[in-house]
């Protein structure tokens, strides 16, 4: 259990009381996942009732929901619905929010990252993060920029060349870049900022990607070259992606997952969840009834 995992702003004599007292559920799927890929070799990542909180706010309730190994996962739903919190649990980003805390269990190949036993830090360099904005570290050089977590990380000069020119292959950056790598990462273009972002955040091997709309700054063309490398990366990584797009996550995704107020409403594969909802929530917004 995450309880918290970080020192919780609430009085600890306050009870929440939008959160229900926990009924004993083991392995609860929901729709769409029950049954699949329920073989444990497959789920790289899974929540169990995970519920994030600001303060005493609820911003994401009991979710439920695992990620299989090498596919794209998209979250959908409208602004506000605590995609982007969701995602920030799976690899501890939320608690350094001010305010932010959570509950219930998020485990990676089956072990809770909100142990005791495994600190925060090397849960994100296992779990690697894109966010919506570029962010390469603006004084540093494109080279640096990808090799900045690795030096963290004690890994030796003899191997930073290589990890680093790894890296940016990944992120189809290298051809673009090989010449210039002692420059400064801000001369590039926002497209290519983001891949050095996806670099940076592949450079230290980790298993699961989390992008929170990393298309949302780009042109069309910059754009594409996002969805293609999700393709291409979903061979060796878990890819769970943020869009509030549906074109993108039915272009990019396996499955799709939809948020609504906070809850998931419904996660399926993507071919069946855009032709055929099981829910009514699901199907009024897809059809642009509301969000
Ligand atoms: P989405 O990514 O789907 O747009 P968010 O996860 O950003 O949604 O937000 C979910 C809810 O949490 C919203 O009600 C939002 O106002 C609230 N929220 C998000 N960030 C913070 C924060 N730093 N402090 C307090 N509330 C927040
Ligand atoms: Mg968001």
């Amino acid at each position: 259990m995450i309880s918290n995992s970080v020192a919780a702003p609430l009085d600890p004599a306050v009870t929440l009381p939008t959160s229900p007292a926990p009924a004993p559920v083991a392995n609860e799927s929901p729709a769409g996942q029950a049954g699949a890929g329920r073989d444990n070799t497959l789920v790289r990542i899974e929540t169990r009732r995970l519920t994030a909180l600001f303060g005493r706010n609820v911003a994401v309730r009991e979710v439920s929901l695992f990620f299989p190994t090498n596919t794209v996962t998209a979250i959908i739903g409208p602004s506000g619905c605590g995609k982007s919190t969701f995602l920030r649990c799976l690899n501890r980003m939320h608690e350094l929010s001010e305010g932010g805390w959570a509950t219930g269990s998020v485990l990676l190949d089956g072990e809770d990252i909100y142990s005791g036993t495994l600190d925060p830090v090397s849960v994100r360099r296992r779990i690697g993060m894109v966010f919506q904005r570029p962010t390469p570290f603006p004084t540093m050089s494109i080279y640096d920029n990808v090799a900045a977590g690795l030096r963290v990380a004690g890994t030796r000069r003899a191997d930073l060349d290589q990890i680093v020119e790894r890296a940016l292959r990944q992120a189809a950056l290298w051809d673009e870049v090989k010449d210039r790598l002692r420059s400064s990462a801000i001369a590039l273009s926002g497209g290519q900022q983001q891949r050095l972002c996806i670099a940076r955040a592949v450079a230290p091997a980790p298993e699961v990607l989390l992008l929170d709309e990393p298309t949302a700054s780009l042109d069309p063309a910059g754009t594409q070259r996002i969805e293609e490398l999700c393709h291409e990366l979903k061979r060796q990584y878990t890819i769970v992606i943020v869009t509030h797009n549906m074109q993108q996550a039915a272009r990019v995704s396996d499955y799709t997952a939809f948020f609504y107020l906070g809850e998931l409403i419904e996660i399926d594969r993507t071919t069946q969840l855009f032709t055929k909802p099981a829910k009514e929530q699901t199907e009024a917004y897809l059809t642009g009834r509301f969000g």
